[in-house]
C-alpha cells in the first residue's frame, strides 16, 4: 500500500491579517500572532521560522511543522531601455506570470498580474487573446511585490516600490479572494504600508464584484471603459454584453460616493479610426458627466497578430484636449517597456490555455517571449 502523504503545508503569503488570525486561532494561538508574522514575512522578510525571535520556541517548531513561506521565483529578469523591468516568474505547476517594476522620479510603479492568461478575450490584449488557465493565489499576487521588493533590495538598484497597479495578466475581479487578500497586505501597516491611494485595481467591469468591492476595500478603482457606447463596447470588451455601460457606470458611481475624496480612472485604449473620432470623445464627455473621474489615455500598444493599429500622437491630443477643454483631467500613458515586452496588453507570460481550444500549444510546449 502506497505510504500516506504528509498533508500539504500552508503557505503563510496566502493569509492578510484577518486570514492568518483565523489560521492562529486554529492552532489555539492568541490574535497578535498575525502582526508578529506579517512582520516578519512583509516587512523584515525573514522567512526561517527560528529566527523570528519573538514567537516562543514551540510554536515555531510547530510553524515548521505545519506552515511554510513559498515565493515564486525568477525563470529570467530583462531590463528595458527606458529602465522598465520585467521578471518572469516561475509558479508551481510549470507556468509563469510576468510582473513589471516601472520606475520614475520620487516613485515606483509596479505592475502585477492576478491571474495565468484572462478568460475576458478584450480583442486588443495580448493576454486575452492567449486564453487563461488559473487564478493566481494571494501567495503569488502578492509574492509579486514581495519578490521585487527584496530584487531591488538585493541587487542594488535605485528605486523602490511606492505604487501598485492590478494592470498585469489578468481580470482581478474575477479572483476576488486572491486579490482582495493580496491587496490587504499592500495596504497594511504592518506589511507594505502602502497609501489606499496608490494600489490600483484595473478592471473591465465585472459589475457583482465592484458592488462587493465597495463593501470591503477602499483602494483605487480604474476601469477600461474603451467605448462610449455598448455597439462599439460589446466588440471590443467582450465582458461588457454581459455588463452593459450603464450598469457598470452605476456601480462605479456607487464605489466612489463609499470611497471619500476617490476619482475613478477610466482607461481608454487609442484604437485608430475605431474608437478616436472626435464624436467619440463628445459621447465620452456626455457618458461621465457627474461622476468624479481621470481619463487615462493608453496609446494601443502592438503585439503579434494584433488587428489594431495605434491613432497617431496627433489625435491622441486632440481627444484629450476635447476632454480637458469639457473639465476632464486627462492624461496619456507614457509606453514604456514595450522593447521587452512589458507595456500595457504586451504581457503574455507562459500559460497553457485551459478555456479556449482553439488555440493549441506549440508541439514544444507553450512558447515564451523573452
Ligand atoms: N483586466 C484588467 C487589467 C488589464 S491590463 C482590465 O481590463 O482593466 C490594464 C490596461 O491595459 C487595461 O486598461 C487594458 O485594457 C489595457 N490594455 C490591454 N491591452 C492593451 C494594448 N495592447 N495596448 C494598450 N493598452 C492595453
Amino acid at each position: 500500500m502506497a505510504a500516506r502523504e504528509p498533508p500539504a503545508k500552508a503557505n503563510l503569503l496566502n493569509f492578510d491579517r484577518q486570514a492568518l488570525q483565523e489560521w492562529f486561532a486554529q492552532l489555539g494561538e492568541p490574535s497578535f500572532r498575525a502582526v508578529q508574522l506579517i512582520k516578519w514575512i512583509h516587512q523584515r522578510r525573514i522567512f526561517d521560522f527560528d529566527r523570528m525571535t519573538d514567537l516562543g520556541k514551540p510554536l515555531r517548531a510547530r510553524l515548521a511543522e505545519v506552515a511554510e513561506i513559498r515565493l515564486p521565483s525568477a525563470a529570467f529578469d530583462r531590463t528595458s531601455a527606458d529602465g522598465v523591468r520585467k521578471w518572469l516568474l516561475t509558479l508551481d505547476g510549470g507556468n509563469a506570470i510576468e510582473t513589471v517594476f516601472i520606475p520614475e522620479p520620487g516613485r515606483g510603479t509596479l505592475c502585477v498580474s492576478s491571474q495565468l492568461g484572462c478568460p475576458l478575450a478584450c480583442t486588443f490584449c495580448s493576454t486575452g487573446q492567449q486564453g487563461f488557465n488559473r487564478n493566481l493565489s494571494a501567495a503569488e499576487i502578492v509574492g509579486q511585490l514581495l519578490f521585487v521588493t527584496q530584487s531591488l533590495e538585493t541587487d542594488g538598484i535605485t528605486g523602490r516600490v511606492t505604487n501598485v497597479v492590478f494592470m498585469g495578466m489578468g481580470e482581478p475581479l474575477a479572483n476576488f479572494t486572491g486579490v482582495l487578500r493580496a491587496s490587504n497586505l499592500m495596504v497594511d501597516e504592518h506589511a507594505y504600508n502602502l497609501s489606499r491611494r496608490r494600489v490600483t485595481l484595473s478592471t473591465a467591469g465585472i459589475v457583482p464584484a465592484l458592488y462587493r468591492l465597495a463593501e470591503v476595500s477602499r483602494i483605487s478603482l480604474a476601469v477600461s471603459l474603451h467605448a462610449p457606447d455598448d455597439a462599439l463596447r460589446d466588440e471590443l470588451v467582450p465582458i461588457n454584453r454581459k455588463y452593459p455601460i450603464a450598469e457598470l457606470l452605476a456601480a462605479c458611481r456607487n464605489y466612489s460616493e463609499r470611497t471619500p475624496h476617490h476619482r475613478i480612472t477610466w482607461e481608454y485604449v487609442m484604437l485608430d479610426a475605431v474608437n478616436d473620432t472626435d464624436g467619440h470623445a463628445q459621447a465620452l464627455v456626455r457618458l461621465l458627466k457627474g461622476i468624479p473621474s481621470k481619463i487615462n489615455l493608453i496609446p494601443f500598444n502592438a503585439f503579434p497578430g494584433a488587428r489594431y493599429r495605434s491613432s497617431p500622437p496627433q489625435r491622441i491630443a486632440r481627444f484629450a484636449g476635447l476632454l480637458q477643454r469639457a473639465g476632464y483631467i486627462t492624461t496619456v500613458r507614457k509606453t514604456r517597456g514595450d522593447d521587452i515586452g512589458g507595456a500595457c496588453g504586451q504581457l503574455v507570460g507562459q500559460v497553457r490555455n485551459r478555456m479556449r481550444r482553439l488555440r493549441t500549444d506549440p508541439p514544444h510546449g507553450p512558447m515564451v517571449r523573452a
